[in-house]
């Protein structure tokens, strides 16, 4: 197969694999501490999904109103439904406030408020004084935040020496004795064939959104790292939690921010009736968005739907001053009259919840590092491996993300990730050469899916994936459906056998690439649908009608899952129930209020 392909060989001491705000923080941190650093990214720097985050990144400034980060940190831990890791969210919190003020420092353009601070507007889930009153933690650049962040990290990536290697696809990793030794990756503009040697590799892919049929994110979040951690033995975790967004717009899946709500939007039903006042007395438009999500799919469910279909709600923001529209909402309007036909200063827009965020993904500790369950040590260190953003679960966000805690999680772990590879890497230490035949497999199977002559295309096969998991896998569960559910996707899976791939040729290959994206999205959709179906209680993003109550006597516990023999294998880890330090106490499971 060498003979084939002909290979070239790079060296560095880290390799970065993603260049959204996770992968670029990390690789000017890295760069930063002397690391000889490759970015490797599918799509180029700015395009990546980070660009698209509109509403904010959390953190206690205190800026419009009273805040304290141990508040930031009991919320994220109720946000979580007790599943989060508590002292990755004590790190998170607390390091939440100097990482957004570095970014600050950095050039990111926040919106201001009069006395020159960076303006901070209010988001589900966030409150103060434990829960008491409502904090406004979420600093935003208008309602662009995610471009203004990744544009200034590229910049500030591009200040540093790392070496960016863009529109080159990775493959899979090369793994020797259980330890990560680097990758192999395609470069799309050329054809040809790179393998990439590292003393860390760091994935910093994202979601996998795409795996269903209505979702926000962009055409290229298709997790491929988190594939190729499965495909390297090693475990995801707590895949079973997809956080829905309230308000996607209906018809398109774009979404629509969640700072709508927090600049005083408001949801409605059929009769005209506020019905989040019913579902969450206490947050009511602003509860968090799984309650959200729910409360809209309940409406539907009651009859009490928008449109011919009776199908969506309202997003009323035409009560507004089109002043604070124009100033603080500009792409939200955009992409309401294009999408929707709707202009947001006289009528409502039409949502419906739609797959927005993964929380389950590659299991890591506080550091990045990629742990797995080994010997009975669930906290085992894999050598050479780390995870950040969206494609790691750390796990900060347990069964459900609060809003613009995201955007936080990808620069706190980024610059995490770079401040334990220069603990560990002494820059410029040799290579060990690689095994003979050490990604063999990996080339082959890119071989055999470039000459793949089956009889289902690509987009067939992907299209059944992605309703089986919409009907399947979505806000409500139950046991019934998921059971059915996990039959047709493995069925769906194994059809992927008899797929034909047209184009033959290296170069910009979009065919080839988008088979590679969909067989890492089935082997997620495989594992994402076991959880659901094991998982039997409702927690967070996982509401099964059949278990209504969440059950922390017997699921207070993360889910792992490796596929072996193509089939689901299921163990757990235990949810670090303890803080960092003493700055706080360990915040006991306690029954929600909405
Ligand atoms: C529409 C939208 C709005 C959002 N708004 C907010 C918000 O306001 N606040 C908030 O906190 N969160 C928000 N989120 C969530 C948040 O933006 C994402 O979770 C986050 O941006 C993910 O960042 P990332 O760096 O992990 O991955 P991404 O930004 O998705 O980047 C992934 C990178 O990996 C690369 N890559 C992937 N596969 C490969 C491969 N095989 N080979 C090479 N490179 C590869 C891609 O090229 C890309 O550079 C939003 C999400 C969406 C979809």
């Amino acid at each position: 197969m060498k003979d084939k392909y002909k290979i070239i060989e790079h060296e560095y001491d880290v390799v970065v694999v993603g260049a959204g705000g996770a992968g670029l923080r990390a690789t000017f941190g890295m760069a930063e501490k002397g690391l000889k650093t490759a970015c490797i990214s599918k799509v180029f720097p700015t395009r990546s999904h980070t660009v698209a985050a509109q509403g904010g990144i959390s953190a206690a400034l205190g800026n419009n109103g009273e805040d304290d980060w141990r508040w930031h940190m009991y919320d994220t831990v109720k946000g979580s439904d007790w599943l989060g890791d508590q002292d990755a969210i004590e790190y998170m919190c607390r390091e939440a406030i100097p990482a957004v003020l570095e970014l600050e420092h950095y050039g990111v353009p926040f919106s201001r408020n009069e006395d020159g601070k960076i303006y901070q507007r209010a988001f589900g889930g966030m409150t103060t004084h434990f829960g008491e009153g409502t904090a406004q933690r979420t600093c935003a650049a208008a309602d662009v935040t995610g471009h203004a962040i990744l544009h200034t990290l590229y910049q500030q990536s591009l200040k540093h020496e790392a070496e960016f290697f863009v529109e080159y696809i990775v493959i899979d990793l090369i793994m020797e004795e259980g330890a990560c030794r680097g990758v192999l990756a395609w470069c799309l503009d050329d054809g040809s064939m790179h393998v990439f040697k590292a003393h860390t590799v760091v994935i910093a892919t994202g979601g996998y959104g795409r795996c269903f049929f209505s979702c926000t994110s962009a055409h290229t979040v298709t997790g491929d790292g988190s594939a190729m951690v499965l495909r390297a033995g090693l475990p995801l975790q707590d895949m079973e939690f997809i956080q829905f967004h309230p308000t996607g717009i209906y018809g398109a899946g774009c979404l629509i921010s969640e700072g709508v709500r927090g600049e005083g939007g408001y949801l409605t039903n059929s009769k005209g009736e506020r019905f989040m006042e019913e579902y969450a007395p206490h947050a009511k438009d602003l509860a968090s968005r799984d309650v959200v999500s729910r409360a809209i799919t309940m409406e539907v469910n009651a009859g009490r739907g928008i449109g011919e279909h009776q199908d969506h709600a309202y997003l009323h923001v035409e009560h507004l001053d089109p002043e604070v529209i124009n100033e603080r909402l500009p792409g939200i309007s955009e992409l309401a009259r294009i999408f929707a036909g709707v202009d947001v200063t006289k009528e409502p827009i039409p949502v419906i919840p739609t797959v927005h965020y993964n929380m389950g993904g590659i299991p890591t500790n506080y550091k990045a590092e990629v742990v797995t369950l080994k010997d009975g040590n669930p906290d085992t260190v894999v050598p050479g491996l780390m995870a950040i953003g969206e494609a790691a679960c750390v796990s900060v966000h347990g069964a459900n993300r609060l809003g613009s805690n995201s955007l936080l999680d990808l620069v706190v772990f980024g610059r995490a990730a770079a401040i334990r590879c220069a603990e560990l890497i002494k820059p410029g230490t040799a290579h060990k050469p690689l095994a003979e035949g050490a990604y063999d497999k990996a080339l082959a199977r890119f071989d055999r899916l470039r000459f793949a002559e089956g009889c289902l295309k690509t987009a067939e096969i992907r299209m059944n994936m992605q309703k089986t998991m919409q009907s399947h896998a979505a806000v409500f569960r139950s046991g019934d459906t998921l059971a059915q559910g996990e039959q047709k996707i493995a069925d769906i899976r194994a059809s992927f056998a008899d797929v034909n791939t047209t184009d033959h040729s290296l170069i910009w290959n979009t065919d080839l690439v988008e088979t590679l994206e969909l067989e890492n999205l089935l082997d997620l959709s495989l594992v994402t649908i076991a959880a659901a179906s094991n998982r039997t209680e409702s927690r967070g993003g996982h509401a099964r009608d059949d278990f209504p109550d969440r059950d922390d006597e017997n699921w207070l516990k993360h889910s792992l899952l490796w596929i072996e023999d193509n089939k689901v294998k299921i163990d757990y880890r235990p949810v670090h129930m303890y803080t960092l330090t003493d700055e706080v106490e360990m915040i006991p499971p306690k029954k929600r209020v909405y």
